[in-house]
């Protein structure tokens, strides 16, 4: 989608520090993280958000979780343990309007996020 910044990430137009990608998923760090690890993962295709997605996208959520998990391994917090979130919408805290996974790891996560 035009102007999206990860539609960029994924197209490969803009920078992005890759973990790993595949035909339909791209993980790679944020550019301004919030924990020692914090990685993003995000269909290729533009959904806007969770509440966005359809039943058909199902299985892709399930590999995108699966993904997440894999983001994890890759940068060492898979053991020591992380956090998953995903923000949808103005009050989930959504900045980014393609939806992605976020992976948050390397230090103590508190409970409940502001
Ligand atoms: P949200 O607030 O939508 O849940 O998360 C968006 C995240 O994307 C933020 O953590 C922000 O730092 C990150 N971000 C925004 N633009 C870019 C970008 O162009 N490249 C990368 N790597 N991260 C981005
Ligand atoms: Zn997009």
């Amino acid at each position: 989608m035009q102007g999206c910044p990860f539609c960029r990430v994924a197209e490969g137009t803009a920078p992005a520090r890759l973990v790993f990608a595949d035909d339909e998923i791209v993980a790679f760090h944020d550019i301004a993280p919030r924990a020692p690890v914090h990685v993003l993962v995000i269909p290729r295709r533009h959904i806007v958000s969770l509440a966005h997605a359809s039943p058909g996208d199902r299985d892709l959520l399930g590999r995108l979780l699966a993904a997440a998990a894999e983001a994890a391994r890759q940068t060492g917090v898979a053991a020591t343990g992380y956090r998953v979130v995903a923000n949808s919408g103005a009050e989930g805290g959504q900045t980014v309007s393609h939806f992605h996974l976020h992976v948050l790891g390397g230090r103590p996560m508190s409970w409940p996020p502001g």
